[in-house]
């Protein structure tokens, strides 16, 4: 390829900073202008004029996917590299690697294990227990929250904290925290934000490693750099050393990691730690239609915390904006499906399309809605509704309630919420089931009966047994409507309770929100039940899901529509997205309606959804929607949807 044909499809701007012989180069630019974009051609230049060795260029990125789609870009370039040649990376995938690497330097065993969220917790709880504090008090969210917030902050890494004042609750929190790091050295268990701690701890404890890094990465790329937390940011001034060249790309209007100790002051850091930068502000949009871009300009206007920019671009005005008030969330579902099928009709590609949605519950109804349309579609960065814990945990009893040989369900509600029976009284079970070819329920029945389990288990069991006994009866004779049915199930068992505890949690509210639409749903499919077949309601909304939900994997499907909260869709963009769910204490979240820098949050968040279409945005909101699977509440559309210039809008 001709070298400098890389230079014909940037603007001036982008041209100088992918060609500058300057060191440290900050870009600093609202969305859509081209970051990216000059972070690959840099990547490009580096590599064919520069001629810098492959293997001399790390880029760094925040998401899988974003890694993903800048490798797809550097490769459309300059062709298919080796693999290991240059690094494109999210940063906890080149920590992993490293520490891989210098396991032994790192103080880990050559096998560690990754801790995911769900096992951090899991860990917690158990360690809670076992110190026997007061788990309202001391609950296991809370503890995560201290601990990845301790290994966020340089400040609580060796050698800084050395004296600090501590009360009696904070001694029990460190006790909670040291006791967790205990177990994870002893387990050789990592989680996320260890493993970005353990990697800025071996750069800045061994400085032979460090050189090794700094010798290899002389060309070091940051894309999204305003969601970089301290470790972060100190690890890349450690591996940037004194020679190396930096790129550091970012947009403050689109930090949306605060709650998470993402820091946009690490711009202001950059520029007093690093001498002699080029500074390059990118101005011109080339992704969206003057109409979304005057929509997303005028929106984060509304921002009094930022460095000011002024976007524009070149293209037509478009389409405009569509705003449609659906009269549920139901009909709000349908509207987006609708058009949906109307693209596919005219355009054809549905992995052009996103819909976009605040809380991960949102999906449940759009998925209903496109599987009923026989529209494809992907849930990128986030579970499927019926993957969630919560939910499969209230399906596990509604199916086993209705059939007690299976055993699958049985093995999931066994013990949740915890009822004391451990794991070798249900291998016992399960040796009796197996010795007398018993489901595992009839294989309890005869282990309580024959009185082979003693003490507390043995009264547990019991427990047990007679609780799905009783919720058998009274499912069976009921006059219950269905979802009074499931509302019933749900509180006899104690399920909210298990998350009761963590109320502070930041996973609490979704959880029950997810529930909540579980019930919803259920109540929504009382309204279609077939009376006329003799089937118990329960058992109907059973096979409804099976059939119409369970096991459906979109994997299968090349072409399909990209379902994702906000948050992922950072970096991406889609011909026609929709944002669904405007609406006060929706987006802008509950949590976000007391307090104006977490407002401020909520509307950069709003911002990257709006500059994620390129040529058509819809947005929805619903005027009423179920709360606790009952109560309708009239919803008010969201700020952020006033907040856009009238001319913009079309209402639908
Ligand atoms: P975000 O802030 O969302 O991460 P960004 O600033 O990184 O956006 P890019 O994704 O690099 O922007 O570019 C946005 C779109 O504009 C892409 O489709 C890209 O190919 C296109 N683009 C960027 N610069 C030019 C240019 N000079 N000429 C034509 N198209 C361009
Ligand atoms: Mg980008």
């Amino acid at each position: 390829m001709n070298v400098y044909s890389v230079l014909d499809t940037l603007n001036d701007k982008q041209q100088e900073a992918v060609t500058s012989n300057d060191k440290n180069i900050l870009v600093v630019s609202g969305a859509g202008s081209g970051k990216t974009r000059v972070l690959v051609n840099r990547i490009v230049w580096l590599q064919l004029v520069k001629k810098y060795a492959p293997s001399s260029i790390i880029a760094i990125t925040f998401t899988n996917k974003a890694a993903s789609v800048m490798r797809d870009r550097v490769q459309s370039l300059i062709g298919i590299q080796k693999k290991n040649d240059i690094w494109i990376s999210t940063f906890h995938g080149l920590a992993n690697r490293l520490l891989r690497v210098h396991y032994v330097d790192a103080n880990l065993p050559k096998d560690f294990q990754i801790l995911d969220h769900g096992d951090q917790i899991r860990l917690l709880k158990q360690l809670i227990r076992s110190l026997n504090l007061n788990e309202n008090k001391y609950s296991a969210h809370r503890a995560m929250h201290y601990i990845n917030i301790k290994k966020n902050r340089i400040s609580d890494i060796p050698p800084h904290n050395i004296n600090i004042n501590r009360d009696a609750i904070e001694m029990v929190w460190c006790q909670i925290y040291q006791s967790y790091k205990d177990i994870c050295n002893r387990s050789g268990l990592v989680d996320f934000n260890e493993l970005l701690k353990r990697a800025y701890i071996l750069c800045l404890n061994y400085p032979n490693i460090l050189r090794y890094y700094q010798q290899r990465f002389i060309n070091i790329l940051v894309d999204e750099f305003q969601d970089t937390n301290q470790v972060q940011y100190a690890w890349l001034r450690l591996l940037s050393g004194n020679n190396n060249n930096l790129m550091i790309v970012g947009d403050d209007d689109q930090s949306i990691y605060g709650w998470r100790g993402a820091q946009v002051e690490n711009f202001r850091r950059f520029l007093e730690d690093f001498s002699h930068v080029r500074i390059v502000i990118l101005e011109q949009n080339y992704r969206s239609t003057s109409t979304i871009l005057k929509a997303a300009n005028a929106l984060i206007c509304k921002n009094n915390m930022r460095l000011k920019k002024n976007l524009w671009t070149l293209e037509d005005k478009g389409n405009a904006i569509s705003v449609y008030c659906a009269v549920n969330v139901a009909d709000e579902a349908l509207f987006v499906a609708n058009n949906l099928v109307n693209w596919r009709e005219r355009h054809g590609d549905l992995n052009k399309c996103a819909v976009l949605y605040r809380n991960n519950f949102q999906s449940r109804l759009i998925e209903e809605m496109l599987l009923k349309k026989k529209i494809p579609y992907q849930i990128y960065g986030g579970m499927q509704f019926f993957e969630r814990k919560e939910i499969k945990d209230i399906l596990a009893y509604l199916k086993f309630i209705v059939n007690q040989s299976n055993d699958t369900a049985y093995m999931r509600i066994i013990n949740t919420p915890n009822r004391g029976i451990g794991q070798s009284t249900v291998e016992m079970i399960n040796t009796y089931a197996n010795l007398n070819h018993l489901s595992l329920w009839n294989s309890s029945l005869y282990v309580s009966n024959k009185k082979i389990i003693k003490g507390g288990p043995a009264i547990a069991l019991k427990k047990f047994i007679t609780l799905i006994d009783s919720l058998k009866k009274q499912i069976l004779t009921t006059t219950l409507s269905l979802h009074e049915q499931i509302c019933y199930i749900i509180k006899s068992v104690g399920l909210r309770s298990i998350y009761d505890k963590n109320i502070s949690a930041p996973t609490y509210r979704e959880r029950m929100q997810n529930i909540e639409e579980l019930i919803a749903m259920s109540k929504q499919y009382d309204d279609s039940l077939e009376s006329t077949i003799n089937i118990n309601p329960l058992q109907q909304f059973l096979s409804y899901i099976s059939v119409e939900f369970e096991g459906h994997s979109s994997d299968a499907y090349s072409d399909a529509v990209q379902l994702m909260t906000l948050h992922s869709a950072k970096g991406l963009e889609f011909s026609q997205v929709f944002i669904i769910g405007l609406e006060e204490g929706i987006f802008p979240n509950y949590i976000s309606l007391t307090s104006q820098s977490l407002l401020e949050e909520e509307r950069r968040l709003m911002y990257v959804g709006i500059t994620r279409a390129m040529h058509k945005l819809t947005i929805s909101y619903s005027e009423t929607r179920y709360i606790y699977g009952k109560e309708r509440v009239v919803q008010s559309p969201s700020r952020f949807v006033n907040e856009l210039p009238i001319d913009c809008l079309e209402i639908c």
